[in-house]
């Protein structure tokens, strides 16, 4: 008998054709996720995976990371056994029941599914002997109850046996790496690592880019947005952090513009930067956190602006959310708490008191007509970015 994990997937199995890929991409972001913790043995088996420790494992550090995994439907943590008899299901059922069960009494159900039709018992047959098995070896303490049972205990008939009776939730999803590849514009606020997790949560690779003010912003601000680089990491394998320095932007910009513009000139040349570096990373599109509404920058008119100043596609993921469901995601993901540190980000520092809520395309780029500079300092920017590799 070995403890074995069996991961299910769902929305990647109706893939068609592309469905190795899909598969395939799972495998290998299941062997990374975990790859710290021991060795194992991972393979595909009839439509699942099925991971084998290959040595003594911490079985909820196992389940933690799994739960982190894009493209898993559910993690069913058991036991497998390569002898296929009666003999053998008995002794399965019994020492997992006795493994999950603690002093207490509880309701039971037996649920058999076999590939393996030449089994000389039938599905129904097995449960039913299963089940009286275990009435009898259990000490009282199991109950029948086919309709809402405390504990179903699913038998599995293949090229071996599995038991299992814990079906754990995973995120849902797509594996990370099978669409393609966008670049999140990161700040240290609530919404843009949601925006990310939610964008890679449907199998996109994610890198991101956040932009510094020094002295404006400071170096407890970067350490900030590199934590919920981190925690993003957790759920995507490895992430790619781009600093840029913004201050001499920011500057030119208060120098020259009106400043009711400040906010929507800077968030284009914050998006002119980003698709610079998208494109040098071959990412397709950008990810940011806005949502109609929610402050002056993005009103409808000004998410038109701020759209203008680049070709790519721009996915807003939050852009019909409240606020609250935002927080909500994020405490369920683990950067709120990250997010709500009291470090300034850049926006805060040259915010004006009378922002355009309604800007116009044409008077803007009047405006930036006098930032004549912008391409060199654009350039100079990107020259001294800096690359954080998080995994
Ligand atoms: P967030 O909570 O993500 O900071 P926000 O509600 O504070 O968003 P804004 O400050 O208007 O909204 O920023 C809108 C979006 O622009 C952010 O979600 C993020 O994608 C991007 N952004 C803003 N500031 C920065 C920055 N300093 N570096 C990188 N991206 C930024
Ligand atoms: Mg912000």
């Amino acid at each position: 008998m070995k403890n074995i994990y069996l991961v299910k997937y769902g929305e990647i199995a109706i893939k068609g054709k592309n469905r190795y890929l899909f598969e395939d991409a799972l495998l290998s972001n299941i062997k990374n996720s975990i790859k710290r913790l021991g060795k194992f043995h991972i393979k595909k088996e009839q439509g699942r995976i099925l991971i084998e420790p290959e040595n003594d494992i911490d079985s909820d550090e196992v389940i933690d990371k799994l739960k982190k995994v894009f493209g898993i439907v559910a993690v069913c943590p058991g036991i497998k056994n390569e002898e296929i008899s009666m003999d053998s299901i008995k002794e399965m059922a019994l020492s997992h029941m006795k493994s999950i069960c603690q002093n207490n009494k509880y309701t039971f159900k037996v649920e058999t599914r076999r590939s393996d039709k030449s089994f000389p018992l039938n599905s129904m047959e097995i449960s039913r002997d299963i089940g009286a098995y275990l009435l009898k070896n259990m000490d009282g303490q199991l109950l029948v109850d086919v309709h809402n049972p405390q504990i179903r205990l699913n038998i599995e008939l293949r090229n071996s046996v599995y038991v299992y009776s814990k079906v754990i939730p995973g995120p849902g999803g797509m594996p990370v790496g099978t669409n393609g590849k966008a670049m999140l514009l990161l700040s240290g606020g609530i919404d843009s690592p949601v925006a990310g997790w939610m964008i890679s949560k449907r199998g996109v690779e994610i890198g991101g880019i956040y932009f510094e003010s020094p002295p404006y912003t400071s170096e407890r601000a970067k350490e900030k947005v590199i934590d919920l680089a981190k925690t993003i990491a957790s759920y995507t394998g490895k992430f790619k952090l781009f600093i840029i320095p913004f201050t001499n932007i920011q500057m030119e910009i208060f120098e020259k513009c009106p400043h009711e513009q400040l906010t929507i000139i800077m968030r284009r040349i914050m998006m002119k930067i980003s698709e610079r570096i998208a494109k040098e990373e071959n990412a397709q599109a950008l990810i940011t956190g806005e949502s109609i509404g929610q402050v002056a920058s993005q009103t409808i008119q000004s998410l038109a602006v701020t759209n203008a100043a680049v070709e790519l596609p721009v996915f807003r993921p939050l852009i019909g959310f409240d606020k609250e469901e935002i927080v909500n995601i994020s405490k369920k993901i683990n950067t709120y708490e990250i997010s709500i540190l009291p470090y300034e980000d850049c926006c805060t520092i040259f915010v004006p008191k009378h922002p355009e809520t309604k800007p116009k395309l044409e008077y803007i780029l009047q405006s930036e007509k006098s930032l004549y500079n912008m391409e060199s300092l654009i350039e100079e920017a990107v020259a001294n970015k800096e690359i954080i590799m998080i995994e």
